[in-house]
């Protein structure tokens, strides 16, 4: 039996039967063809993902590398990355190279490959914001394919390979669209101006919206390096301004973001909190003390045991105030 606790962010002692590193399109070629059947699940870097159990199924873990520009114009830059590439390394090398659009995007753990995925989003952007296609290889099949951003279905924290081709491909390679300066700066994502001001930075450059990011995100999220944890275990909540109106006559202050004239997100992270929730501990899980929205292993948890936390916590949102929590983090088996 393999384990699987260094390859999930959650830190999780699952195990699998088979694993296999995969370092490029050949090598999984190879893997599909050795197959009567393909049965198996891909994990790039594991922090979007909850194991619960043994993996019955082979275990391929990505780590396809290479970037590289493969063409310009005067205003924009497109790069082919390998999808095991880790995408904070990625927004680095943007940066190094005076290439804008996912500075707001700094210090996402996991893959390229799995940022279209769930469509990655953190600080007022969205990979799909800067996303041209990519390439994936069926696996019962071997065939490649190529699909552009309307092939993707991308939504808030959702795409086509999330749901209607759940497990069909396996993503090998993105190709993304930057751009050259003049950059545009997005500080719609009020906190990020906040640190601007307090470090006096007027006119911010694409290396100061990172900046920025990282230090928020630093001072706020748990590094999985030290305490097990997959980011947001939730999605927002998005409700119908209606429920938001019935909400307000109990919770004046209930922090509310329009998403279009009938519908505004919720942050989960808030309901959790106004539940009691945040910083609690229960056994080996708990939620973050900073963001209760991070269910967190404080070391020994089983994923079963961070499983059944969330359920809870789920559960009472539910009773408080009538809204249903869905979990934004992958869990496995399932
Ligand atoms: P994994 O967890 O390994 O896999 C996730 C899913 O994608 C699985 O279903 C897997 O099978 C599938 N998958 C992975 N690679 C491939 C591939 N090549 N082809 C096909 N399927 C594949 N997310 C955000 O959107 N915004 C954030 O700001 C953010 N912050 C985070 C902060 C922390 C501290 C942590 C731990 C997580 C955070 N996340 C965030 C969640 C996570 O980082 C992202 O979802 C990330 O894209 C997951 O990448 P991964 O390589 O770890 O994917
Ligand atoms: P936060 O700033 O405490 O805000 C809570 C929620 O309110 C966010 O999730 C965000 O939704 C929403 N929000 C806040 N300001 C907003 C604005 N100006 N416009 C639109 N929506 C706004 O959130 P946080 O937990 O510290 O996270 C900060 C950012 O990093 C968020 O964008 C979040 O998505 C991202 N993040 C994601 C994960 C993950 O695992 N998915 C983990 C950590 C952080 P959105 O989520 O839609 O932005």
């Amino acid at each position: 039996m393999e384990s699987l606790k260094d390859y999930n962010t959650f830190r999780i002692n699952a195990g699998c039967n088979y694993l296999e590193i995969i370092r490029d399109e050949n090598q999984l070629l190879q893997y599909i063809s050795s197959k009567e059947k393909v049965s198996c699940r891909i994990i790039g870097e594991g922090s979007n993902l909850l194991l619960v159990d043994h993996i019955q199924e082979d275990v391929l873990i990505n780590r396809i590398g290479g970037i590289s520009v493969i063409r310009e114009d005067e205003r924009t830059v497109w790069v082919e990355i390998g999808s095991g590439e880790n995408w904070h390394q990625f927004v680095l090398w943007a940066l190094e190279n005076s290439l804008g659009g996912i500075e707001n995007l700094s210090l996402i753990p996991g893959t390229v490959g799995a940022a279209p995925m769930q469509n990655i989003g953190a600080y007022g952007a969205e990979q799909e914001s800067v996303f041209s296609y990519l390439e994936a290889i069926e696996l019962a099949t071997g065939k490649k394919y190529t699909f552009q951003k309307e092939d993707c279905r991308f939504d808030y924290r959702e795409s086509i390979f999330k749901n209607e081709w759940k497990g069909r491909f396996y993503i090998t390679r993105v190709v993304y669209r930057l751009d050259k300066p003049p950059h545009i700066i997005n500080k719609s994502y009020g906190v990020i101006e906040d640190i601007l001001n307090e470090w006096n930075i007027t006119n911010p450059n694409i290396h100061d919206v990172s900046q920025a990011v990282i230090h928020i995100r630093q001072s706020k999220l748990p590094d999985p390096k030290f305490i097990g944890n997959s980011g947001s275990f939730f999605k927002n909540p998005i409700v119908h301004a209606h429920v938001l109106q019935i909400l307000k006559s109990t919770y004046p202050d209930v922090p509310n973001y329009p998403v279009d004239d009938q519908y505004v997100k919720i942050p989960a992270g808030w309901l959790i909190e106004k539940s009691g929730w945040r910083g609690k501990k229960v056994g080996n899980a708990g939620t973050y003390k900073n963001q209760a929205l991070v269910i967190v292993n404080h070391g020994k948890a089983t994923g079963r045991e961070i499983y059944n936390l969330a359920q809870e916590i789920a559960r009472d949102v539910k009773n408080k105030f009538g809204i249903d929590l869905v979990p934004e983090v992958n869990i496995w088996p399932g």
